[in-house]
């Protein structure tokens, strides 16, 4: 039993079952024990990789689009350049380089990381050990007021997710509980109503087959609703995850360890548990907090239109035969609809109103 597995058998002994959002929240970020308090998952050695770690030119090409925005909203200061779950730094050190041939950028901004995990917070201050302006942060309610330019690249889909299940007699919340003659956790079902039912779109809650599971995701939608609040002094905020373009049902809860899937309950805290990110709720909890919505667009329409192709090829004109290869089939892979390309989305939100951006570049 992983130390993380015998946590959850003395929890479920105290408090009983556990749903799967507590149960998602203690297996990734239990403070001693969870997935991302422990390790540096990315890259080859780790579990999975990410768009930034495939290719420079992600990095750069969402640097462009947060100082045009900045550009076009004004040329403000004291602006918020926050990233929510920046990984390794990668992408934040590549949207800077990128977005400091904007005069006055760099001066403009400070940079707000919000990140829980004390591995990945050193890798990222290794990355960004030539900026001045760095912060960490636990969550976003503890960066400082101010407009915001804000990324989340495949922040939202590490999350916790409550799944419920449509039975004869009504929706169900999937719970953990410990099955004692196997001595291992199990999946088991709620006796009764659960209160997350109310957050299920009405087209689902009312239509779903029986049998059917849907998931939603408070922890998204208040993390949403904070940035949209937070867009009502300005400017924009950029979310990339992989995901639905509408609310639908579906089991989506995955474990991956070492770049292949696993049993979601085995090895608990040894590998990565991800959920697909529903953009409709998002972008709901988005308007209704106040923000414009923009898209989802494929991550491969947003990438073309930015110009993914022709900075490619400007990397190729000074690149040795081998970098040429890894920077075609990086960019490829980030583009292509039977990798990346399209199963990730990219969603805009900016500030509604007068000053409001509509739409902006790539949407
Ligand atoms: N954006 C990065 C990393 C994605 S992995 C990239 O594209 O490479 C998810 C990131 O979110 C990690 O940095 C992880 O430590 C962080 N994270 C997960 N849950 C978090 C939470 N509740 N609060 C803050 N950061 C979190």
């Amino acid at each position: 039993m992983t130390p993380l597995e015998e946590h959850l058998k003395r929890r479920i002994a105290l408090d009983g079952p556990l749903t799967i959002a507590d149960f998602m929240a203690e297996a990734l970020g239990h403070p001693q024990f969870g997935y991302y308090r422990t390790r540096d998952p990315l890259g080859a050695a780790g579990d999975f990789t990410t768009a930034p770690e495939i290719s420079q030119v992600f990095g750069e090409l969402i640097g462009l689009w947060l100082a045009e925005m900045w550009r076009l909203h004004g040329m403000s200061t004291g602006v918020r350049l926050v990233e929510l779950g920046p990984g390794r730094g990668t992408l934040m050190a590549d949207l800077l380089r990128a977005a400091s041939r904007m005069p006055g950028f760099l001066d403009a901004v400070s940079v707000h990381m919000v990140e829980t995990s004390p591995a990945l917070r050193n890798e990222q201050g290794k990355a960004l050990a030539p900026h001045p302006n760095v912060a960490w942060h636990d969550s976003l309610a503890e960066v400082p007021e101010g407009q915001l330019l804000l990324v989340a690249n495949e922040f939202l889909d590490a999350l916790p997710i409550h799944q419920l299940v449509r039975t004869e007699t009504g929706w169900r919340e999937k719970l953990v509980v410990w099955d004692d003659g196997a001595d291992r956790p199990a999946f088991g079902l709620s006796p009764g109503a659960s209160p997350v039912e109310t957050l299920l779109a009405e087209e689902i809650r009312s239509g779903a087959d029986i049998g059917a599971v849907a998931e939603v995701s408070p922890a998204s939608l208040s993390v949403t609703a904070e940035i949209a609040r937070r867009l009502q002094t300005g400017i924009a905020a950029l979310i990339i995850d992989y995901g639905y373009r509408n609310s639908a049902v579906g089991d989506t809860l995955q474990a991956v360890k070492a770049h292949d899937y696993a049993p979601v309950l085995v090895n608990i805290g040894e590998a990565d548990l991800t959920a697909h990110v529903d953009f409709g709720a998002i972008g709901r909890a988005a308007a209704g907090a106040g923000a414009a919505v923009h898209g989802p667009v494929t991550q491969r329409d947003f990438m073309i239109d930015l110009g993914a192709l022709h900075r490619r090829d400007a990397l190729l004109t000074r690149a040795t035969p081998q970098q040429a290869k890894a920077i075609k089939s990086g960019v490829q892979r980030l583009i292509d609809p039977k990798e990346m390309g399209t199963l990730f989305k990219v969603m805009a939100f900016t500030a509604s109103g007068g000053t409001a951006i509509d739409p902006p570049p790539g949407f």
